[in-house]
């Protein structure tokens, strides 16, 4: 809640910046009319009239925000009023002061860019609308009196101050825009850590860091497709930690779950980069020896994991600590459900455990090897 705060607080903070930009926008375009009313291209009454007008309808608009009024709003950054009060005021002193309808037309086109910071493509036909109707009117109303604002030496110098400005006003624009981008590349750039971090939370096992049970099943099922069509062979194993309980039980729980890592950090390094390996559940793993694979080579690969786990110093992990694992493997016959595949496998894996456990079993119930 306080970052939906400290995130309110910043966009009242960078509308109010908005509007003071506009403010001081306005003072520079009545510094200009004062100017041409000294150098008497127009009557000084506008400059004062415009700065009336203008700067007091955008302090309004500030002052609005500044109380916070503009959050009670549908559109709470007031672009649209604010754009649309800008062009009111800008058409009516076309007509009024036809004579300067240079620096007004040169205000109405820098003006037209704020505009893209939130207008839609319908929006911006309707913009471009009430502008062309706008600035006909009127420079109907004023035809009479339509001039150039002079061609002095002062005159032409004001005339580079507009240039000028709008230019400056152009820039900050343009900063506005180029701050956007850089925040939605780094939008962008968290998004996209985001998904890679929740795809990686999706399919893989949070505590051993290997994959899922659902990614397995996933993998499994398409090297199935894929030897449906080769009519290849390939085989799973089913591996489950003998009397892991007593584990936790001797050691407790966290002592468990270092040994689970290091289980599959054991497994990981005697399998082929092709095998998958995944977490099945609880202290029970599976392995997928992809096609062209058949029950010697797999019972071989189920082995020499077996080996490698009896073998290995769990002393370091937890001292005092033995583990071994039992496997059951099968291998796949053309036309079989993934199920069927799995409760085959399951099947020699009970048989693994109640030949004695430390053994690896193939579905067919051929004692291929055993340790101790
Ligand atoms: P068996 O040889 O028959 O497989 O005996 P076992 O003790 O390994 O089997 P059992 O199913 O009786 O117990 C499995 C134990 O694995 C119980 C459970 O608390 C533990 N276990 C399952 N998941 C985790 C885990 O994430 N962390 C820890 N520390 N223990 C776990
Ligand atoms: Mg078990
Ligand atoms: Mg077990």
């Amino acid at each position: 809640m306080a970052s939906d705060r400290d995130h309110q607080d910043k966009l009242q903070q960078h509308r109010m910046q908005m509007t003071k930009m506009s403010v001081v926008n306005y003072a520079f375009e009545s510094v200009v009319l004062a100017l041409y009313g000294l150098t008497g291209a127009a009557p000084g009454w506008v400059a004062i009239a415009f700065f009336l007008v203008a700067v007091g309808s955008s302090m309004g608009f500030w002052a609005w925000i500044r109380l916070g009024w503009n959050l009670r709003l549908k559109d709470p950054g007031m672009l649209v009023p604010q754009i649309v009060g800008s062009w009111i005021v800008q058409f009516a002193f076309l007509a009024i002061a036809p004579q300067l309808a240079l620096v007004f037309l040169v205000s109405l086109l820098v003006g037209f860019n704020y505009a893209m910071m939130s207008f839609d493509g319908r929006q911006f036909m309707a913009a471009f609308v009430l502008q062309v109707v706008g600035t006909g009117i009127a420079m109907l109303i004023a035809a009479d009196r339509f001039g150039y604002p002079g061609t002095s030496a002062a005159d032409i110098a004001i005339l580079w101050l507009i240039f000028c400005l709008s230019t400056y006003r152009q820039t900050t624009i343009g900063t506005q825009f180029s701050l956007l981008r850089a925040k939605l590349s780094q939008k962008n750039q968290q998004l996209s850590e985001s998904v890679a971090r929740i795809e990686e939370l999706a399919s893989h096992d949070e505590l051993t860091g290997v994959l899922n049970r659902r990614s397995f099943m996933r993998q499994v099922e398409s090297e199935r497709a894929r030897c449906e069509r080769s009519k290849q062979h390939f085989c799973v194993a089913i591996l489950d930690i003998d009397h892991f309980k007593r584990v936790n039980d001797r050691f407790g729980h966290l002592a468990g779950d270092l040994v689970l890592k290091e289980f599959c950090a054991v497994v990981g390094a005697c399998m082929r980069s092709a095998d998958v390996f995944a977490r099945y559940g609880g202290e029970e793993f599976i392995l997928l020896l992809p096609a062209p694979t058949d029950m010697q080579a797999a019972l071989r690969a189920a082995e020499r994991v077996r080996g490698a786990i009896e073998a290995h110093d769990w002393g370091r992990v937890t001292p005092g600590a033995t583990l071994t694992v039992s496997t059951g493997a099968a291998c796949w016959d053309v036309g079989e459900t993934i199920e069927h595949l799995l409760s085959r496998a399951d099947q020699a894996l009970y048989r693994a455990k109640r030949g004695g456990r430390n053994r690896v079993v193939a579905d067919e119930d051929t004692l291929v090897a055993a340790g101790r």
